[in-house]
């Protein structure tokens, strides 16, 4: 074993990326109370505990509406849907995000233009957004990534100047803030998911739609549940894009949490920030991924960007050895996914302006998502950055 090996903390108690047993815990009379009056009402499709939690969103994020739907993908490609994106329409987006953000927009046949992200909050950039827009493009998907606001005043600013809808991605970023509103209220509308693993997470697949237009909102309505207009009459097709009963039960009790589980997240991630600081690793070229001076983030994932020429491989191995689960999120830009390639984008250049996403390649492969979720403690923190550290030491080359 070499002198780095065995400095290294290895061994301990493992820490996993994310904990849902650690939250589920503490919730589990709550949890059983909440299922079992949905259980109880036989209310299993939408009803009143979805209609609660719906309001309870509205009111949380401060906007008009919130429509409960199946999943994050759903909500987003009704959102799309909702405010008129259809085929032959060009949507700017991220690349760099989860996957659902460009199939929502590919399902409606409408085409991804994908921008490059700021280095710093790995957000889009908005000089980016406004050198992209075409005689074509419609609307703009913000991807508020990791829990951090993209910097919207600019980007909405290029949206009015070309009269282009806004769909926000929050998928990631409940309660997150930018100036004096919540993310999911800036733009015309916005989408939520409520997987398990995100920062309000349902007990499987739940998503919501949040806007201020009274007119959009009933048509997200309408599409969530087959274009109904009444029992048995349908206006539009739709979709069985609907969500359950048990898990709008679920969510409400969660989200009278969040705020706090937000809270700990914050304080978790600034003290990642003051340890990495410490230890001397921001020196030694570990950046963390910060929202823009007007965000404030809630940290879904807690993501740094490795020195140059750094093994990444290596570094997870020698964290897998030390008990800490680590991820990358995401490893593949969508412009690169083979799904796309059929639409022309799997070069990067023929959906994205020149000079194509410098900035998003080099991050896929020097980011790297540290253990974060409400309950993981400073203490567990000290040991990950403490093991970040060892291992950078160890697999240097
Ligand atoms: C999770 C996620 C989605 C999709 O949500 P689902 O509920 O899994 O369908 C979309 N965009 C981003 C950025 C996400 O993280």
């Amino acid at each position: 074993m070499s002198e780095s090996e065995a400095a290294a903390p290895v061994g301990g108690t493992p820490i996993p990326l994310v904990d849902l047993a650690a939250q589920h815990a503490g919730l589990k009379p709550e949890l059983d109370a909440a299922i079992a009056e949905v259980i109880a009402q036989s209310s299993f499709i939408q009803g009143p505990a979805v209609a609660a939690f719906e309001d309870a969103f509205a009111k949380a994020l401060g906007v008009r509406h919130c429509i409960g739907v199946a999943n994050g993908t759903a909500a987003l490609m009704l959102a799309l849907q909702a405010s008129g994106i259809g085929p032959g329409d060009e949507v700017i987006t991220a690349s760099l995000t989860f996957f659902a953000t460009a199939e929502a927009i590919c399902t409606l046949g409408a085409r991804p233009v994908f921008v490059d992200v700021d280095p710093v909050s790995a957000t889009l950039d908005p000089v980016g957004v406004a050198e992209a827009v075409t005689a074509r493009t419609r609307a703009i998907v913000p991807v508020h990534l990791y829990g951090g606001p993209c910097d919207m005043d600019p980007i909405l600013a290029v949206a009015r100047r070309h009269g282009l809808m806004v769909v926000e991605d929050a998928a990631q970023a409940h309660l997150a803030s930018y100036r004096d509103g919540l993310v999911g209220t800036f733009g015309h509308a916005a989408g939520f998911s409520f997987f398990p693993g995100k920062n309000l997470g349902a007990l499987g697949d739940a998503g919501a739609v949040t806007t201020n237009d009274d007119t959009l909102a009933a048509r997200v309505r309408a599409l969530r549940d087959h274009g109904r207009a009444g029992k048995y009459l349908h206006d539009i097709l739709g979709f069985n894009y609907r969500m359950d009963g048990l898990q709008g039960a679920v969510l409400a009790l969660k989200l009278r949490h969040l705020p706090a589980w937000t809270e700990a997240r914050r304080g978790l991630a600034a003290r990642y920030e003051a340890r990495l600081g410490e230890m001397g690793l921001m020196d030694r070229g570990v950046t963390p991924i910060r929202p823009m001076g007007e965000g404030r983030g809630v940290f879904h994932l807690y993501v740094v960007r490795l020195p140059p020429q750094t093994d990444r491989e290596a570094v997870q191995r020698a964290l897998h050895a030390a008990g800490i689960a680590t991820g990358v999120h995401y490893p593949v830009p969508c412009h690169q996914q083979p799904a796309l390639v059929g639409l022309g984008c799997g070069d990067g250049a023929a959906c994205s302006p020149s000079p194509g996403l410098p900035v998003t390649e080099d991050l896929v492969g020097c980011i790297l998502s540290l253990p974060m979720y409400p309950e993981l403690g400073v203490e567990r923190v000290d040991r990950i950055v403490a093991s970040l550290d060892a291992a950078l030491t160890a697999t240097a080359t």
